[in-house]
């Protein structure tokens, strides 16, 4: 994975603007002639055109807003970004002409990768504020500072900073097949790469030997990191890693993985050129389509 080769909700390669954030700034940022704003409405965005419908932030004014208002995002080049999180789909609807509100998921397919990293972004600060309104140190109503990107408690002055989740996911390879997994909810023939939260005190490395041995029940070596991923659902890193393993026999932790199976690359090539339609793989916006692709590469 290189910097011409952006996965799916990175790259947005915005300047946070971090040292740029007084009320008076971000004022002068909302004002300027050229500032922007996207427009999201439960998670949802407005677009037009196969692209971001952008509109300028003083023409929000008098809209209804969920939590926390404005949410800068930061500088586009000497563009200021700024999201919305609209409480009325009509009213989001109406923003710009000829416009539609699309599903995330749905535009991760389709958006140009700059604006899925800028709509991916204000994603996951709009659910953690909407997750994150009381302080966790106090219980007192938290408010949102710095255009969004932190709250803070008026009542004991506690700073709370944007969760992101780690997230382990791993092709487990045995010489030239790799194991694939389907989880309880998934349909019937939907494989994809076996993944894990890292717990506390854990390296990326350590979680994939555990998650590895709790899903499916083999031991693992030689977990390496790839590339990751971020994953606004609500708000996960993906770090894709590789490991290896001498074992075949599986058991099963049915409640995380229903089905477990070992697939030779000669199979999953069938499943990607289309003459395998057996099982089906996860889409070209994961970090685990990438992460299957880059082992048939090896
Ligand atoms: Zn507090």
């Amino acid at each position: 994975m290189t910097k011409t080769t952006p996965i799916a909700f990175a790259g947005a390669s915005l300047d946070l603007a971090e040292d740029q954030r007084s009320a008076a700034q971000l004022t002068d940022f909302s004002n300027a002639k050229n500032a922007r704003a996207l427009i999201m409405h439960h998670g949802s965005f407005l677009v037009k055109g196969g692209a971001l419908a952008l509109v300028p932030p003083m023409d929000i004014v008098g809209k209804h807003l969920y939590d926390p208002g404005p949410l800068f995002l930061g500088l586009d080049g000497d563009t200021p970004l700024f999201a919305f999180s609209f409480a009325h789909e009509e009213e989001a609807a109406k923003m710009v002409s000829g416009a539609t509100l699309e599903p995330i998921r749905a535009l991760a397919l389709s958006l140009p990768p700059k604006d899925l990293g800028m709509a991916g972004r204000a994603k996951s600060l709009f659910d953690w504020h909407r997750a994150h309104k009381f302080c966790a140190n106090c219980g007192a109503d938290s408010r949102p500072q710095h255009g969004g990107i932190t709250r803070k408690c008026p009542s004991c002055d506690t700073d709370h900073f944007p969760r992101v989740n780690p997230v382990v996911i791993m092709m487990v390879i045995n010489g030239d097949n790799v194991l694939l997994g389907r989880s309880p909810e998934w349909p019937e023939g939907a494989f994809s790469a076996l993944a894990g939260f890292v717990s506390p005190g854990e390296t990326p490395e350590e979680a994939v030997i555990r998650e590895v041995f709790e899903e499916v029940g083999l031991n693992v070596t030689n977990p390496v990191y790839k590339f990751s991923q971020p994953w606004p659902f609500p708000g996960q890193l993906m770090m894709g890693m590789f490991c290896q393993t001498d074992e075949t026999k599986l058991t099963l932790n049915t409640k995380e993985v229903s089905e477990a199976r070992w697939f030779s690359k000669d199979t999953i090539r069938g499943v990607w050129n289309g003459t395998d339609d057996t099982i089906y793989c996860p889409p070209p916006f994961t970090i685990a389509y990438n992460l299957i692709e880059a082992w048939l590469k090896k």
